[in-house]
């Protein structure tokens, strides 16, 4: 999401006159679009701050903004710690960065803007065009999320849910592809919450996107368990362009663990959803998030995450030991042995690795069809992704970018495949 909204901060910045630029020295505008889900994320953009300064030291002192989800986390506090910064925006109200430029510039006052005022901001961001062209763009469609899962911020940084306007969403997609882009990934901390005005549901806009003439694929991320509607599952059935891949987050395989982490479904729930989804489309395949030693986390509650893992055959997750957010619950409870919880995540990632490697390894000697995206710098090589989100590099020197390629993998590893273009039609896989 902070890729989707770093490219609406260009084009708002663009329409007051400002361009980007490569070379550090020359910016006269640093905006930090920051990120709260990592650990030490608030340390991070300090950090980032004193490399400028120390760039800027002989130098004009340039405009520091701080946005996203670490303005909005710590607020007035990073202007006080950090007098160097002179604006901090929270993701809700970025709409706004143009006119407070400009306030700056007249008043030379420091700006705080962290409320949450979702419903201008797509309104706002409407009125600007979105400018993407990479053959793979994202569009936000909600933001937000009332889950509250014990270990997550989202709901504080990014606030309650809110779903954008169904034909906003659907006009923004068809910029998007007559600038040229190929595969729309629909973007919301729980994107299939999505629901506007009890009408429409992300399977609604699925289907009108799957209309949309020249455009290829389909995707949507990151999806809540409890969301997995019967008319969503449906669209894997119904809707060519809808890729065949899910990254759909467990976070645990331990039910006690799972209620700890107040995630509303538990491990059987997730398997029935699993289960639906091959039956109807059996090409299907998920990648999933793991938080490992969550405080409570017992070594038989680690072997049924181990047993979910397993039984899924996840394709490609992401796996972190548990580290406390300030301000959510599970920050004020004592936390696992650290090192137990190292060896923990180890083992899980040899599993994770061992099923990346079994699926990548299926795909040699195959042909697999590859949305070309782009080219590797000064080489006869081309990087694209098949329909489950696997890299590709290939080689040749007659293919063209947007082109769906029908390539011939010829080795692999753990996240790449590697393989070589080819001209007859043979059958993808
Ligand atoms: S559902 Fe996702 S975004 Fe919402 S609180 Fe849970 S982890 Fe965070």
């Amino acid at each position: 999401m902070n890729e989707y909204d770093s490219n609406r901060i260009y084009d708002l910045t663009s329409a007051i006159g400002y361009n980007k630029t490569n070379i550090k020295k020359e910016a006269d505008c640093f905006v930090l679009n920051t990120c709260h889900i990592r650990n030490k994320a608030t340390e991070k953009v300090y950090h980032e701050i004193g490399r400028v300064k120390k760039d800027f030291k002989n130098l004009k002192k340039p405009l520091i903004v701080v946005s996203g989800c670490v303005a909005q986390a710590e607020s007035e506090e990073m202007i006080k710690r950090e007098p160097y910064i002179d604006m901090v925006i929270g993701p809700q109200s970025y709409q706004k960065i143009g006119d407070l430029i400009l306030q700056h510039e007249r008043k030379k006052e420091k700006i705080n803007a962290t409320e949450f005022d979702v419903i201008s901001k797509f309104d706002e961001l409407e009125k600007i065009p979105n400018s993407q062209n990479k053959i793979s763009s994202y569009v936000t469609i909600q933001e937000g999320c009332d889950k509250f899962c014990h270990f997550c911020v989202v709901p504080y940084t990014r606030g309650p849910e809110y779903s954008r306007p169904f034909e906003q969403i659907i006009d923004e997609s068809k910029i998007l592809v007559n600038n040229g882009v190929r595969e729309i990934t629909l973007l919301g901390q729980n994107v299939n919450a999505y629901n506007y005005k009890k009408k429409y549901r992300l399977s609604n806009l699925i289907r009108a996107l799957n209309n949309i003439k020249n455009l290829k694929r389909i995707r949507f991320t990151t999806s809540h368990p409890n969301d997995m509607t019967k008319d969503l599952i449906n669209c894997y059935k119904d809707c060519g362009k809808l890729m065949p891949f899910l990254h759909l987050p467990i976070q645990s395989g331990s039910n006690k663990i799972l209620k700890l982490m107040n995630r509303k479904h538990d491990q059987g729930y997730y398997i029935s959803i699993i289960e639906r989804l091959k039956k109807i489309n059996k090409d299907i395949k998920i990648s999933s998030d793991f938080i490992v030693g969550y405080p409570g986390e017992t070594e038989k509650d680690f072997q049924d995450t181990i047993e979910i893992v397993k039984k899924v055959g996840f394709i490609n997750s992401y796996s972190y030991i548990f580290s406390p957010r300030p301000g959510t619950p599970a920050s004020k409870i004592k936390l696992n042995n650290f090192k137990e919880n190292e060896k923990r995540l180890k083992i899980l990632q040899n599993i994770l690795e061992d099923f990346q490697n079994k699926n990548n390894k299926q795909y040699v000697q195959k042909n697999c069809e590859v949305l070309v995206e782009n080219k590797l710098n000064q080489q006869e090589k081309y990087f694209g992704r098949t329909k489950h989100m696997t890299p590709v590099i290939f080689e040749t020197n007659n293919c063209k970018i947007v082109e769906l390629a029908n390539i011939k993998i010829t080795s692999f590893n753990q996240k790449n495949l590697f393989g070589i273009y080819k001209i007859n039609k043979m059958k993808a896989a």
